[in-house]
């Protein structure tokens, strides 16, 4: 935490570019001098990228918006309950730039850039400016395996970021979907609407027009980043009829309080964003600052119910660490009595037996 003792630098005016080194990061007054060693060595494992959008939008260096993106010491140090890979993508991928967990869906991956790097990110190990981009003959041997998977149903686009690519390349992946009779579903996976709402333009969200069901899926865990320009972004994307959700992961010092979490969900409905996954952290390597306890999560979700609309309420979900899959772990309602009749919590908390039900 920021003290009194120790204040934040003054920040100067509006980015003008992203900020990727820390030299950057000094200039800009979002790290002290007396950081810098260590954050030198941060640098040596991950990747650091705050556009512009999203530098304006940090107040202080320890604040919701800062935490997420600016590197921190504490990164190189991990424990043993973390993960290189905590959700298990690298055993699923048959071929470069597919994981295939679930059989009626498939990811398709093609680059491995982001338009920021989030601190807390599950595919840190992998995702950076150096990672790799499929290139066309990788891509179109990603496309083959999902031509001749004709179980696949669904395809999510994510990375990296997908909306990092250009409007060409997205409007190429798209007739290729297209032109599989078995491809119904397409989700793309997205940070670029909050982070650098600019990339997504009326030419990228034309390249996602398609006759398949298109959904966007965007990454946001606080209720500032929905700025203006993002919800422009958005609306370009939902003028072409396509629904948007949301997803947000829950983080320590970001949206771990009823307030912080009710805004969030607030402003995504506001922006006519349904709220999706609400995410407990994946275990990557050097995240621990960001952990938040399932049962500490599922006490702050409870106390938003019956609150907080319900077309606001997301699926609070884990990633069962090893590559298990993906599972609900909301609050639990029900409960067996002792005489084998099922009791009901109400969200003041009183409990309630249902007397015709038996467990
Ligand atoms: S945008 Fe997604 S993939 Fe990219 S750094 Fe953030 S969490 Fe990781």
């Amino acid at each position: 935490m920021t003290s009194a003792v120790n204040p934040p630098p003054p920040r100067p005016a509006t980015a003008s570019r992203t900020l990727r080194s820390v030299t950057d990061l000094l200039a800009a007054g979002l790290v002290t001098p007396a950081q810098v060693p260590a954050l030198e060595d941060v640098a040596r494992h991950y990747a650091t990228a705050i556009p512009p959008a999203f530098a304006d939008l940090i107040e202080t260096p320890d604040d919701p918006i800062g935490r997420q993106v600016i590197p921190d010491g504490a990164e190189i140090h991990t424990d043993t309950t973390e993960d290189p890979d905590p959700i298990g993508d690298d055993a699923l991928s048959p071929v470069p730039g597919i994981v295939h967990r679930y059989a009626d869906r498939a990811l398709l991956k093609p680059l491995l850039v982001c338009p920021l790097y989030c601190r807390f990110c599950f595919r840190r190990e992998h995702v950076g400016p150096g990672g790799s981009v499929l290139d066309d003959a990788a891509l179109e041997h990603a496309l083959d395996w999902l031509r001749t998977h004709t179980g696949i149903h669904e395809v999510v686009m994510t990375g990296g970021d997908p909306l990092m690519l250009s409007a060409r390349r997205m409007r190429a992946i798209m007739q290729a979907l297209e032109g599989m009779d078995h491809i119904h579903t397409i989700r793309i996976h997205s940070r670029v609407p909050v982070a650098d709402p600019g990339r997504l333009d009326d030419e990228m969200a034309d390249a996602l027009e398609t006759t398949r069901s298109m959904w966007l899926v965007v990454h946001v865990n606080h209720a500032r980043e929905l700025t203006p320009q993002a919800r422009a972004a958005i609306r370009r994307v939902q003028a072409r009829a396509i629904p948007v959700l949301g997803q947000s992961v829950l983080l320590r010092g970001v949206n771990d309080t009823p307030q912080a979490l009710e805004a969030l969900l607030r402003a995504q409905v506001a922006a006519r964003i349904r709220p999706y996954y609400l995410h407990q952290l994946d275990p990557a390597p050097g995240t621990a600052r960001f952990h938040v306890p399932i049962r500490e999560g599922q006490r702050l979700l409870a106390s938003l119910r019956g609150r907080v609309t319900g077309i606001a309420w997301p699926t609070y979900v884990l990633d069962i660490p090893g590559g298990h899959g993906k599972v609900p772990i909301a609050p639990g309602y029900l409960h067996e009595g002792p005489d084998g009749t099922l009791h009901a919590t109400a969200p003041d908390g009183t409990i309630h037996r249902l007397a015709r039900e038996r467990g």
